[in-house]
């Protein structure tokens, strides 16, 4: 049976990446690497929107929020952080564990910050250091108005930016420098249609301006003060994930030949069909702000988990991300993040439909592939 992956990360790696990573390796400080490492610093700030620095670190997403966040703040700093999901909550712990002066804004799961509630955190906490905020909450489907939210917390503070932008570059209009972003992190596995192993963080003047002369918390392998001297060579401070790099480079170059806008664009239409797909299927969409990356969905009134995952998986070959913490087996997710296009949401909706028949939950057969058929139609 043929596999399909629709989880937000990892995502699908298209034919031509893998090709590029399975060419025999070459040494980094080799001129031929270099010349691939200076490409993909440039392409990476394309994918931005910036002219400032976005650093490669071989590590998860994760990373490269620990990274961030040991960089900038030292003991003591205050840091707002919002908490709508599994994501936002992953700020708060390295805020915590880091500075020990953590302000933690729990928001509703699928409902994101407005900037009003933005705007009375920063005069409850004038003395905030840093805001931390998640653009696409992959835990719940959510998108929060970055842009929005950027001019709130510029007009009412000195605070700097920090962006989850893991699953929103690539799928989200992101603009770094004209949002005034501070720091913007991506995963390699995410939007990028990467495997997992590489972080991308995006770093803004004034945090360049912090990280290289505040005296700040003891660091070594995740410090952006030695990332960015090293960037400016086209270098790492360690052996970088080679191979990955070398298929980020095969990557960009199809962000690229695309074009930004049209990559943005394809992931809304994306995200529109499946919504509908998943609406005509009688089932209910989790999020008030739905993300263009992944859609969360309440599972079919009665339906079992654990049944409806295997009828998906072990039946139709298709795996979808399942829901977390309170929402385990209550909702479920599926990506249009990266290498997908509009017959693989054909696909999705004709997996579910099929899965729905398997397991006699009532439903319109051919409802949900119309829905995105015309919703493609439409676009
Ligand atoms: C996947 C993800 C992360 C974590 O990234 P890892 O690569 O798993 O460390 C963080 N934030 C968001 C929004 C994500 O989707």
């Amino acid at each position: 049976m043929k596999k399909r992956l629709f989880t937000p990360g990892p995502t699908p790696v298209p034919e031509n990446v893998m090709l590029r990573m399975a060419a025999p390796i070459i040494h980094h400080r080799n001129p031929e690497f270099m010349e691939i490492l200076e490409r993909v610093h440039q392409d990476l700030q394309y994918l931005f929107r910036t002219t400032q620095p976005v650093v490669v670190m071989t590590c998860s997403g994760t990373g490269g929020m620990e990274a961030a966040i040991s960089s900038l703040f030292t003991r003591g700093d205050k840091v707002i952080t919002v908490n709508g999901g599994k994501f936002g909550e992953r700020w708060g712990e390295l805020a915590r564990i880091f500075t020990g002066n953590c302000v933690e804004e729990k928001v509703a799961w699928g409902s994101a910050i407005t900037t009003e509630r933005m705007v009375e955190l920063l005069k409850e906490h004038p003395g905030a250091m840093g805001v931390c905020i998640t653009h696409s909450e992959t835990s719940t489907g959510t998108a929060s108005d970055v842009k929005a939210l950027c001019a709130a917390i510029h007009e009412h503070s000195d605070a700097l930016i920090l962006v989850d932008g893991i699953t929103a570059i690539g799928a989200h209009e992101f603009r770094f420098d004209d949002w005034g972003a501070d720091i913007c992190i991506t995963g390699s596995q995410k939007g990028l249609m990467m495997p997992p192993g590489l972080a991308l963080v995006a770093i803004s003047e004034r945090a360049q301006d912090v990280i290289n002369n505040r005296k700040g918390l003891p660091q070594y392998y995740l410090s952006l003060k030695k990332a960015l001297k090293s960037h400016a060579g086209n270098d790492t401070p360690f052996t970088p994930a080679v191979s990955l790099i070398i298929g980020l480079d095969e990557a960009l170059q199809m962000v690229r030949a695309e074009g930004i806008e049209n990559v943005w664009k394809r992931h809304e239409q994306l995200a529109e069909a499946c919504r509908l797909g998943c609406q005509a299927l009688g089932m209910e969409l989790f999020s008030e702000s739905p993300s263009y990356a992944v859609t969360a969905v309440w599972l079919p009134e009665g339906a079992d988990w654990k049944q409806f995952n295997n009828t998906l998986k072990i039946e139709n070959g298709i795996t979808v991300a399942a829901g977390q913490d309170d929402f385990k087996g209550k909702i479920f997710r599926i990506s249009h993040l990266g290498y997908y296009d509009e017959l693989d949401m054909l696909t999705m909706l004709g997996g579910l439909e099929r899965t729905f028949s398997m397991m006699g939950i009532p439903f319109e057969h051919g409802a949900g592939i119309t829905a995105v058929q015309q919703a493609f139609l439409e676009a």
